[in-house]
């Protein structure tokens, strides 16, 4: 059977290496002729709305998915038509949109943090004062790795960094911007859950994710120090969204902490990079279950390995010597066989174990 995949980078490339061996081929698309997920799989390279290439892409697949919440919705719809699609485009079209997002996880009662639209000048000035600062003014689209932010402080300059925060913003876009108080989090989390085409629902351990420089730097999992109670309501925070999209595959929801409350940050309609230690730290792996979940097979065990901890470290700008790497003893190594650049994430690295200060210890050593 044959995965079809919208997008060919790395999460393209780990589905379609956790498809392997249960006799699933992929086949992705991706304008770039790089796309990392070429080196294991067949690449079609076109864009993204050149409907000859999504129908390259459909042809003979059991089923459609994507890897990354920007490609076009409607290029999912189109293949919608012609083909078996997972998740479904509803789900990618709010994933899109940080206002829709939130709007919806209001709508379902999961807790967010204060927010105002602004599409003009004028509007975002109002939805400061609204919202109050400190807080952060986001593009209401296209924005990832901390890019398309502006924080905003109290102070006698804020009408002048309003006026900045615009231009920046809005020079080369014009998606409309959105408002967000600023929340005073103890740590961010994030948790992955999948959903059978029949309903099944199971959900991995939360995670703990800190970031450098808007990118994600390491994720523990469990989270440290995680009370049943608030691994149950991250639970059902992803079984609402979940039922209320009818939505098949992995989905990933990025929390703040605080004090034991949990508000939703954002979700991303896919596999996700905090659940990347899953491919060793679980029984079966975010990859595995997405994969599982849109070919209609039984969900796999979303159990930690034998009771085991995990600590992802993501590997950005550069690699390091890979000897250096594979010599600390059970350390996972994922090189995705990308050109090194700034702030590109090019590989991770995960280490499992009993432990969580021998677990964090090792991975401090990869971080070093
Ligand atoms: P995002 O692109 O929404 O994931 O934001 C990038 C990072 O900015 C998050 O991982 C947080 O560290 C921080 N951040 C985003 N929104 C807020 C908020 N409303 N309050 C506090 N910190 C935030």
């Amino acid at each position: 059977m044959i995965t079809a995949v919208l997008g060919g980078g790395q999460l393209a490339r780990m589905l379609a290496l956790a498809g392997a061996p249960l006799g699933l081929r992929t086949r992705c698309l991706d304008p770039s002729a790089d796309a990392v997920a070429g080196h294991v799989c067949e690449l079609l390279v076109a864009d993204y709305d050149d409907v000859a290439a999504l129908g390259r892409l459909a042809d003979g697949a059991a089923v459609c998915t994507f890897e990354f919440e920007n490609v076009p919705v409607a290029a999912t719809e189109w293949l919608t038509e012609h083909a078996t699609v997972h998740p479904h485009p509803r789900a990618l079209g709010i994933g899109q949109d940080r206002v829709q997002e939130k709007q919806l996880f209001q709508r379902l009662g999961i807790g967010v943090a204060r927010f105002e639209a602004a599409d003009t000048l004028e509007e975002l000035r109002q939805a400061v004062a609204t919202v109050g600062a400190p807080c952060i003014v986001k593009t209401r689209r296209l924005g990832y790795d901390g890019r398309g932010q502006v924080r905003l402080q109290p102070g006698d300059d804020l009408a002048q960094t309003i006026d900045a925060a615009y231009a920046s913003l809005t020079d080369n876009y014009h998606g409309g911007l959105v408002v967000e108080g600023m929340v005073p989090f103890d740590r961010e989390l994030s948790v992955l859950a999948v959903r059978s085409r029949s309903g099944e629902i199971a959900c991995y351990p939360l995670v703990e994710n800190e970031h450098e420089g808007g990118i994600l730097r390491r994720s523990r999992a469990p989270a440290p120090n995680l009370s049943p109670e608030v691994q149950a309501k991250a639970a059902q925070i992803a079984a609402t969204l979940l039922n209320e999209l009818d939505y098949v595959g992995v989905l990933a929801i990025e929390l703040f902490d605080v004090g034991g409350t949990l508000l939703a940050n954002e979700m991303a309609p896919r596999v996700h990079n905090s659940g990347h230690w899953t491919i060793e730290g679980s029984v079966c792996s975010q990859f595995e279950n997405h994969l599982r979940a849109v070919h209609g097979l039984p969900l796999g065990s979303t159990e930690m390995v034998q009771g085991s901890v995990a600590t992802m470290i993501n590997l950005i700008g550069e690699m390091p010597e890979s000897d250096q790497l594979l010599s600390l003893p059970g350390v996972h190594v994922h090189d995705y066989g990308k050109s090194p650049r700034p702030n590109r994430k090019l590989g991770h690295a995960t280490v499992v174990g009993q432990d969580r200060a021998e677990v964090d210890a090792l991975a401090g050593r990869i971080l070093d």
